[in-house]
């Protein structure tokens, strides 16, 4: 059996697992896929018998398998550690009838430490065999940058760079990032949204003669959004460890069919939820929740993918997003790998602004995929009600998943909603849908107010970003990003 990647636009060019996470995407602009991908099982008997760290490391040698058990082995013990306040790492606790998975218990309280704890590592051995240092570049609606500068910073031989939309983060979230201390460490906010910001970083991806610039000094650039095979992979895990909590507890019983409702903006998390269930987990449907931003809503309802639409700002920022890149991912393995008409459907959307896939196609997503939007209106309602009648906190992206969840007729599977984000990092925006007045109120001001009036505890790491000096204070606009890389560059290794 081979064990290649190669481009969502074509099967031209092979590269190992390695060298798919050192590149993150491919040089034609499409995502790395395996067409291998579901011919080795997880065995669900055992996944359910053993932890976390057991499961990672049996998903990840399966997805990466030019990685040696003992290598996996490190990787996982260095990105699931003490860093974690919990041991079980994504604990699934009751929310009413439904269940929680909380994905937020790591360094900087969002889901994407889950990946970017890992990715750090994994880099790190695939980089062994290269020689070169590793600049990771990064886009970010919010989670992403500081979940990628916790995981990178003091990394030997890499270097990390986070873009972010000026004024389109919370609080808290650009503090976290504007206070990250390390000497390979860059933050930029850019004048636009996030759309800018990754369409940009694309295109530096792709600027050739940056490349060779870099080339000279032994600089290779590389991705830390969730387009990383090795962010997708580490995702997996979650997914059959919820399924193997759920049967411990009694609540399924093996071979059970589970429903997942996932809070979605890039379709990162979505899609490792349908990567796990061609490992073998039994999947009764994946609900795609998107906020007021609902081009998924309509794509997977109707089959016509739509980006000509104004950009909403809401209270869940990081699901603002209107091209979610690994959907070209879900394309491709639906459509039996059929390149051609990935590559033309990416013209399409390049070009025109919107595409349509073929009716068949459409079936076939539908067959796994539900969907659904919550606005603002109905998180902050959600926020309040599951506070009130469950007695659990929730932040709005996870409330949006909620109402989604609540909204999607019951057919009697167990359900679980995907917690993305302890709701202290969005505790203004989770204050007022519990009815306080936060007008003048600042983000600390808050969270304080938060515990106060709920009784619980903001996590350590963000109430005491409050005491840390700000060291990045840059702003650019989207034609500059490119410099600032080379100049970060030239700044962390030479
Ligand atoms: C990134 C993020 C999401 C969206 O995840 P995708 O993989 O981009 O779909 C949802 N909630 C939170 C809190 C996030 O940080």
């Amino acid at each position: 059996m081979n064990s290649f990647y190669h481009s969502t636009r074509s099967k031209l060019d092979s590269v190992t697992s390695k060298q798919a996470i050192l590149r993150g995407i491919a040089p034609d602009g499409g995502l790395y896929v395996a067409d291998w991908l579901g011919q080795t099982k997880m065995d669900l008997a055992a996944v359910c018998a053993q932890g976390f760290h057991q499961t990672a490391r049996q998903v990840l040698g399966i997805l990466l398998p030019d990685y040696a058990e003992d290598e996996l082995a490190a990787c996982v013990e260095a990105a699931y550690g003490s860093q974690w306040d919990t041991p079980a790492v994504t604990p699934v606790t009751p929310l009413g009838a439904d269940w929680l998975l909380e994905l937020y218990h790591g360094p900087t309280s969002a889901f994407k430490d889950v990946a970017l704890q890992m990715l750090p590592q994994l880099m790190s051995v695939a980089r062994a065999g290269d020689g070169r240092d590793v600049m990771i570049v990064t886009a970010t609606s919010g989670d992403t940058g500081k979940a990628a500068l916790d995981g990178f910073a003091g990394v030997p031989h890499t270097g990390v760079t986070v873009f972010y939309p000026e004024g389109k983060v919370s609080d808290v979230q650009h503090l976290q990032m504007a206070t990250q201390a390390g000497d390979n460490v860059a933050v930029c906010a850019i004048r636009g949204n996030f759309d800018d910001a990754q369409s940009e970083v694309k295109s530096i991806f792709a600027d050739e003669a940056l490349a060779q610039r870099l080339a000279a000094s032994g600089v290779a650039l590389s991705s830390a959004n969730s387009i990383n095979v090795g962010r997708l992979a580490p995702q997996v895990t979650y997914y059959f460890d919820a399924y193997a909590q759920l049967e411990r507890a009694g609540v399924v019983k093996l071979g059970e069919k589970v429903t997942f409702c996932v809070p979605t903006g890039n379709f990162g998390d979505v899609l490792a939820g349908y990567y796990a269930k061609l490992l073998g987990l039994p999947v009764a449907r994946l609900v795609v929740a998107s906020n007021k931003n609902d081009v998924l809503t309509d794509f997977i309802t109707t089959g016509t993918y739509d980006r000509r639409r104004d950009f909403a700002k809401t209270i869940s920022p990081s699901m603002d997003i209107l091209v979610s890149s690994n959907l070209e991912r879900l394309l491709y393995y639906m459509s039996d790998g059929d390149c051609e008409l990935v590559a033309s459907l990416m013209a399409d959307l390049g070009e025109k602004g919107f595409y349509q896939v073929p009716e068949g196609l459409l079936a076939k997503i539908q067959e796994v995929f539900a969907c659904g939007r919550a606005d603002d209106d109905a998180t902050r309602a959600e926020i309040a009600s599951t506070w009130n009648e469950l007695g659990a906190l929730i932040d709005p992206h996870t409330a949006v998943a909620k109402s989604v969840l609540d909204a999607v007729p019951a057919d009697g599977t167990v359900r679980v909603c995907l917690s993305t984000a302890s709701p202290y990092k969005f505790s203004s925006d989770v204050l007022a849908a519990l009815g306080q007045d936060t007008s003048g109120m600042s983000g600390f001001a808050c969270m304080d107010a938060l515990e106060k009036a709920t009784g619980t505890t903001a996590p350590a790491q963000l109430s005491g970003l409050r005491d840390l000096p700000v060291l990045h204070k840059d702003v650019c606009d989207r034609a500059k990003m490119g410099a600032f890389v080379e100049s970060s560059c030239a700044r962390v290794f030479l």
